[in-house]
């Protein structure tokens, strides 16, 4: 494998850009669509409030941190105050309380490794999952959605990035590859690391924001209205940041030897996170901390086959956006086996 093999830049690749926004643009979700989702939350929250009046319901992923595309669906998060609940029947009561309303396809799945309940709303057509007290998937979705608030080419970076792992194939965990979660990480990273550096390390700033969730305290600096010139004296265009992320993962990144942590906005060495082995299924072949669980590796998923397939997706990606006269629409084909 050509490890740190250097390529120059096309010299054509301002001509990109206009087609990369041209597809950022199309997998935006309409007004129409925001209003809907509001519409069946404001439904939820009606429902909830009558049962458990104490209760709050977030939403989180990806309509909450603003990487979501078109058409997905919603995560929401009930939180009950209460630490010793039964979950399993809290679910099995909001199902039901569901049913009555006339929301369809209801399922309580409470043996999953995150219970929930799915449902979908004839009326606006959106499918929904609902979890609970699961407080730092809300607080992680703060974080991102700061990050997409300080300099908008991590937006349109992300979404090209997720709409291309999942006409690839990639963008699937129980087949050993990547959240999308994990590649929006990915993105902040890379734009922690350019020089000058587009994104800042909202963690390694004076903490404006603070909550502890589960022994885990999670502090940052939230006030992104003042960091909207971060990335100003970075004048890279989306076309370049596409071409430079796939380059890194496919020649640059030393997998056998570091970590990428959002939170340290920063590469760290395996050996400090003690994670130069495997234990138990944790392979640790791509590592990418998550920055509250910081014992948690979002590339625990991935095994000795789906490394592979992996990094040959971000070579023919690096490759097309090197060699391709028209990268727009080789990246995107879609993977037939
Ligand atoms: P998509 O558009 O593909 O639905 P998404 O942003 O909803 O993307 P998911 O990977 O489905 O992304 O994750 C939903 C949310 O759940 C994330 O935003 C994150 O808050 C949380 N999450 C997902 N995976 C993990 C994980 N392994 N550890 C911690 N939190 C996670
Ligand atoms: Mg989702």
């Amino acid at each position: 494998r050509s490890y740190k093999r250097q390529t120059l830049c096309r010299f054509d690749i301002d001509r990109l850009n206009a087609p990369f926004l041209e597809i950022f643009e199309s997998l935006i979700p309409t007004e129409e669509e925001k209003a809907k989702q509001k519409q069946l939350l404001t439904l939820l929250e009606n429902i909830i409030c009558k049962e458990w009046p104490e209760a709050r319901l977030y939403i989180y992923g990806s309509c909450g941190n603003s990487f979501g595309v078109s058409k997905s669906d919603i995560d929401l998060c009930l939180v009950i105050g209460e630490e010793d609940i039964n979950k399993s029947e809290i679910l099995l009561r909001l199902a039901d309380l569901l049913q009555s309303d006339n929301l369809e396809n209801v399922q309580a799945l409470t043996r999953a490794r995150v219970p929930i309940v799915k449902l979908m709303d004839p009326v606006t057509g959106i499918s929904c999952d609902i979890c609970i007290n699961n407080v730092l998937a809300v607080v992680n979705t703060k974080l991102l959605r700061d990050y997409a608030n300080i300099d908008a080419r991590l937006r349109q970076l992300a979404f090209i990035v997720k709409h291309w792992a999942k006409s690839r194939g990639v963008n699937e965990t129980y087949h050993g590859t990547l959240s999308s979660y994990a590649y929006v990480l990915m993105c902040i990273h890379f734009l922690q690391q350019r020089r000058p550096a587009i994104l800042p390390c909202l963690q390694g700033m004076r903490a404006t924001y603070s909550v502890t969730v589960e022994n885990i305290e999670c502090a940052f600096f939230d006030q992104v209205d003042k960091l909207q010139e971060f990335g100003s004296h970075n004048r890279e265009t989306i076309a370049e940041l596409v071409w430079a992320f796939f380059n890194y993962w496919a020649y640059s990144h030393d997998y056998a030897n570091t970590v990428i942590s959002v939170r340290r906005g920063s590469t760290i060495s395996k050996r400090e996170k003690d994670w130069t082995r495997r234990i138990g299924n944790d392979r640790h072949l791509i590592c990418i901390e998550d920055p509250f669980e910081t014992s948690h590796d979002l590339g625990r998923v991935v095994d000795k086959h789906s490394i592979k397939v992996l990094r040959e997706e971000f070579e023919r990606a690096a490759e097309i956006m090197q060699y391709d006269a028209n990268p727009c629409v080789k990246l995107f084909e879609p993977y037939v086996p």
